[in-house]
């Protein structure tokens, strides 16, 4: 297969996965496997959303992405607390990345992707589907079972894993 930098044009191809990433699990880790083949670089972008209550500070949510992708060259972990269509420009990204699990995944995401495009005609919104092994799995079914001390391991990176032990461990 070609390269995907071996564009006639020479233009670096650069997408954004956004998200909460809160925390990262093997889901996400399976798009942003898949994702880093497509393009010359895949930035990883935690939205800093200040209405939600994160379990994870931002910076423990870049810090875990920064561990589990780091034998991914290609992939940069950065945070935005931007309308997104705007911190891509800034980064010069012509794609954002987005992981579809079910229906309710495909309204919520074609809402937010005709949005984005009615800010900015010029950015693109790819989907990616779910790998079936985990189409059931959320960062909030993690912290459920994390919280009641249960067995995360197939889940999550074992990273993540320790990460989620200390937080409920301080908590409880
Ligand atoms: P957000 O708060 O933006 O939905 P998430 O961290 O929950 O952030 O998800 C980020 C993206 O990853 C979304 O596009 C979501 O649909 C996708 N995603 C989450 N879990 C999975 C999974 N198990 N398989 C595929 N995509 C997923």
């Amino acid at each position: 297969m070609t390269p995907p930098s071996a564009r006639a044009d020479g233009e670096r191809r650069i997408a954004v996965y956004p998200g909460s990433f809160d925390p990262v699990t093997f889901g996400h880790l399976d798009i942003i496997r898949r994702a880093a083949k497509q393009f010359d670089t895949l930035i990883v972008a935690v939205l800093n959303n200040l209405t939600k209550s994160p379990l994870f500070s931002v910076e423990e949510r870049t810090g875990l992405l920064r561990e589990v992708t780091k034998d991914l060259p290609n992939v940069e972990i950065d945070s935005f607390r931007d309308l997104l269509v705007r911190y891509m420009r800034s980064r010069n990204a012509q794609v954002s990345v987005r992981g579809i699990r079910s229906v309710t995944d495909f309204e919520y995401e074609l809402q937010m992707a005709s949005t984005n495009r009615q800010l900015d005609e010029g950015i693109e919104t790819i989907f990616m589907m779910t790998n079936p092994k985990y189409s059931y799995l959320s960062s909030s079914i993690v912290k459920e079972i994390a919280k009641f001390d249960g067995a995360v391991s197939d889940l999550v990176p074992p990273a993540v894993e320790a990460a989620l032990r200390r937080k409920f461990a301080a908590k409880r």
